[in-house]
């Protein structure tokens, strides 16, 4: 399917398709609470109803999760990766009607959408190739005398708790290593975006999965549904991908019962441009690092911070090519940025934006929210932004681009760390020791050098100070939900 062939009745047609009910058990059920409606932020209209889980229907959820557990994780490891891989061919298949899900609920162009189908995939294939190569040690102990055997084992019924901006990657980078462990899940996608979710669930149980190892509960209060299952011992594991401020939360729950955790948080990404940088080069990864997802992805470059002698020649260029850029609802041909998510978000965006331009910063292009139905803002270059703008030390979540100069090495690295957080940082030089030296000064989990774009399935992707902790995708994904268990043997 083209951009130019999406006509009304192909957004019907995909949206028939959808399963709106909770699958739990292997049945898909109606929610105790009703249904909650899924928007398209391009227009802020309806664009159908899902079911509402109640706290009851959670913990059947869990219910299930746990009573296939015993049997999941005994099912052959190749068995586990075949289920896996099947989904991967069903979702390369279906590759359009995705896409043009995600676009409705989410409002990324289509191209983009596509983009993320195909980078959602990836990781039940790579996973499907990891079930097999779950690995234990068998050692000699240090006096000669004993044996040291460490197998691996899943740890259990696990909760996956993801954000609406990648609804179906966010999804699958969790449940591919959790199922190729041999962990039961209960899924908890984003009230703003669980259509892709439920084709996936639908994909999994066409694709052999037995009933129970993936369970999804959609939710209008995340609290009241995923608090009584972190209060619930039998659940081993959460994994969650969204706020720090949230995952805070969630963590002190989590507390109470020492559940395991991964972390995957907010970012507030440095992007810093040498004077050797090939220039071209950087604006072309600043449009990937910005841009990519509308500005709302967590490894977003959210301050760029540009060398003295080529900063204003920089931000002219990237002015440019942001000015050029087409915005409006991800279906229509030639769209390059949708709609923010919602209201609240680009309210949100425009605060930062005012509050940067009131403290001295000047748009180069842009600085406003467009008028009219949808949540669309203008993709924005701001120069001379100031020090105590408060853009710089928040997550921006949209197409906005703060540029700042620096004088030295030392001034850049300083003020790319200036920050809480700790995903991301994009990196651009010629020079093969400033590369290597400021990417060991960089305090973050991933480094992306000379390039705009950093996820990779068979890369290990999380941050560290309050972006988090844990990896999702490499082989570090799988360890997530594998223990470790030693057996002393005498001989
Ligand atoms: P969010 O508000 O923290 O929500 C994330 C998920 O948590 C949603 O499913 C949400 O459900 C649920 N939730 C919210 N409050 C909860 C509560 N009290 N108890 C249990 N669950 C709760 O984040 P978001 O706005 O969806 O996502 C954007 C954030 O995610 C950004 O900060 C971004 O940087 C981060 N992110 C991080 C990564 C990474 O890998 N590090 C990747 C993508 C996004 P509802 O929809 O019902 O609120």
């Amino acid at each position: 399917m083209s951009v130019s062939t999406i006509t009304a009745a192909a957004e019907r047609s995909v949206l028939q398709q959808v399963p709106k009910q909770l699958y739990i058990g292997g049945e898909w059920r109606d929610g105790a609470k009703g249904t909650l409606a899924v928007e398209d932020p391009a227009t802020g209209e309806s664009l159908c109803e899902v079911a509402d889980a109640s706290e009851s229907d959670a913990k059947a959820a869990l219910d299930a999760a746990v009573e296939s557990a015993e049997t999941w994780r005994a099912h052959p490891p190749r068995e586990r990766g075949e289920i896996l891989r099947r989904a991967f061919d069903a979702i390369t298949a279906r590759e359009d009607e995705l896409a043009l899900l995600m676009t409705l609920e989410m409002g990324k162009p289509v191209k983009e959408s596509r983009a993320e189908v195909a980078y959602g995939a990836e990781f039940l294939r790579w996973f499907s190739e990891q079930a097999v190569r779950i690995e234990g040690r068998y050692a000699i102990s240090p006096n000669g005398k004993g044996r040291l055997l460490t197998m691996k084992q899943p740890v259990g019924p696990c909760l996956l708790i993801t954000p609406w901006n990648f609804p179906l990657a966010m999804g699958t980078r969790k449940i591919g290593p959790a199922l190729a462990a041999g962990c039961t899940v209960v899924v908890k996608p984003a009230q703003q975006t669980p259509l892709s979710m439920l084709m996936l669930a639908r994909i999994l149980e066409e694709s052999g999965l037995p009933g129970g190892v993936l369970n999804l509960i959609t939710a209008s209060s995340s609290g009241e549904a995923s608090a009584p299952l972190i209060a619930d011992p039998r659940l081993r594991k959460l994994s969650f991908t969204g706020s720090t401020q949230v995952g805070r939360s969630l963590m002190a729950q989590a507390s109470e019962h020492l559940l395991r955790l991964s972390m995957e948080l907010g970012g507030n990404a440095p992007f810093v441009v040498f004077e050797d940088a090939d220039l071209d080069a950087a604006v072309e990864g600043a449009m990937i690092a910005k841009m990519r997802n509308i500005g709302e992805a967590c490894t977003a470059a959210n301050r760029f911070h540009v060398a003295e002698p080529v900063a204003r020649r920089f931000a002219q260029r990237l002015a440019e090519r942001m000015g050029s850029m087409k915005v409006g609802r991800g279906t229509e041909d030639g769209v390059e940025v949708g709609p923010l998510i919602d209201a609240q978000q680009r309210t949100k965006v425009s605060e930062l934006v005012q509050d940067a331009v009131g403290k001295g910063a000047r748009a180069l292009v842009g600085g406003h929210a467009r008028e009219g139905t949808g949540y669309f803002y203008e993709p924005t270059v701001l120069g001379d932004v100031p020090d105590d703008a408060d853009l710089l030390k928040q997550e921006i979540f949209g197409p906005v681009a703060p540029v700042k100069a620096f004088a030295g090495e030392d001034e850049a690295i300083a003020a790319a760390n200036d920050t809480e957080y700790g995903l991301v940082a994009y990196l651009y030089t010629r020079d093969l020791n400033r590369a290597l030296r400021v990417s060991e000064h960089l305090q973050t989990g991933m480094v992306g050098l000379n390039q705009g774009m950093v996820s990779n399935a068979a890369a290990p992707f999380g941050g560290i100070k309050q972006s988090g902790f844990g990896r999702e995708g490499g082989p570090e994904g799988i360890e997530e939900y594998l223990e470790s268990k030693y057996v002393a043997v005498s001989l």
